[in-house]
């Protein structure tokens, strides 16, 4: 019997019947496009809003219900998320100010930084980033990184690790929010996405290329400072501003060596090489096997805690000790 058949079982043992009604046909993956070899963008599916009745909405909403009554403290904290508490509220200026891309951006970084963000980077705003359906007219992203707690991150699956995640998705909204406003005090257009409820984009391919670091095999970036403890949001503006440049230290090649993420996951959902992914060869996480699991157990997030990036203090010492072995 293969470890994949045991892990299988353990998936169908772990999952409610009541869950499992709500659990559609389609394929998570097939959505996103496992195994296409064409370039195309992704699909709406999970973590987006379940007005745009993408087939996992009814599932999604069940884990926020679910989660929410179990742990009551993350209800206050979902409503502040997902749009609903995300948006901009300053008028913008009549007049746009001008300066240099270059003071902008160092401009916006302190703003950020000085309202929760503890990582700033911008990109070009790609097309190809965006959901299928979505467009938008913002040629710069803002992303922003929000350092988790790795102690309450190592408690997961339980609930501590959900309240830290969410408390740091609320973090994150407010930071965008604080940026778009201001902003907009400058007299430029800005939209504020704070996560897990993506809006236009998923925000991981626009992190990676302004710098925030690499695929991890377990999905997520690993940063040289915060290994894989922080999350997402941004914003999209038409202020005028320079990208950063992408930060490649030898995370993607230590995760080919690494398996800890891997016999980890109890659902088995973290494969050891890399998959097709809409014409993208990199790390993929199954979704059919992550989320069902993830949804039992108060987001998971076994992962993002044993990775050893994640380790108060490790990240800088390993990126660094890579970062001279390349050289
Ligand atoms: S646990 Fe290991 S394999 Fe998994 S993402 Fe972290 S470094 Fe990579
Ligand atoms: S969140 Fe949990 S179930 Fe999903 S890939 Fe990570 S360890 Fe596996």
């Amino acid at each position: 019997m293969t470890g994949r058949t045991v892990q299988g079982r353990v998936l169908e043992a772990l999952i409610s019947d009541e869950q499992r009604a709500l659990i559609p046909e389609v394929s998570g993956n097939s959505i996103n496009g496992l195994g296409e070899t064409e370039r195309r963008r992704p699909s709406p599916v999970y973590w987006h809003p379940p007005s745009q009745k993408h087939p996992y909405a009814a599932l999604q909403t069940w884990m926020i219900t679910k989660s929410s009554r179990e742990v009551p403290v993350t209800a206050d904290m979902n409503n502040t998320l997902g749009g609903r508490g995300s948006k901009a509220r300053a008028e913008k200026a009549p007049a746009p100010a001008r300066d240099t891309p270059e003071n902008w951006s160092r401009r916006v970084k302190e703003i950020a930084l000085s309202n929760e963000a503890d990582l700033v980077g911008i990109a070009q705003t790609k097309k190809e980033w965006l959901f299928e359906g979505y467009d938008t007219p913002a040629p710069w992203i803002v992303v922003l990184g929000i350092e988790m707690t790795h102690e309450d991150l190592a408690k997961a699956p339980e609930p501590e690790s959900m309240v830290e995640v969410m408390r740091a998705y609320n973090r994150g909204t407010r930071a965008a929010r604080a940026l778009a406003d201001w902003i907009l005090g400058q007299g430029y257009d800005a939209e504020p996405e704070g996560g897990p409820i993506a809006g236009k984009l998923p925000m991981i391919p626009a992190a990676i290329a302004c710098g925030f670091g690499e695929l991890g095999k377990h999905g997520s970036i690993i940063n040289r400072r915060f290994g894989s403890s922080f999350r997402l949001a941004c914003v999209l503006t038409d202020l005028p501003l320079r990208p950063d440049p992408e930060d490649a230290f030898g995370a993607d090649e230590f995760c080919t060596n690494c398996r800890l993420c891997e016999q980890a996951c109890p659902p088995d959902a973290i494969a050891d090489h890399k998959q097709m992914v809409r014409g993208e060869t990199k790390w993929y996480v199954d979704f059919d096997r992550c989320v069902p699991y993830f949804n039992e157990t108060y987001g998971c997030g076994l992962c993002i805690a044993i990775c050893p990036w994640s380790r108060p203090g490790v990240a800088p010492r390993l990126a660094r000790k890579l970062t001279r072995r390349s050289k």
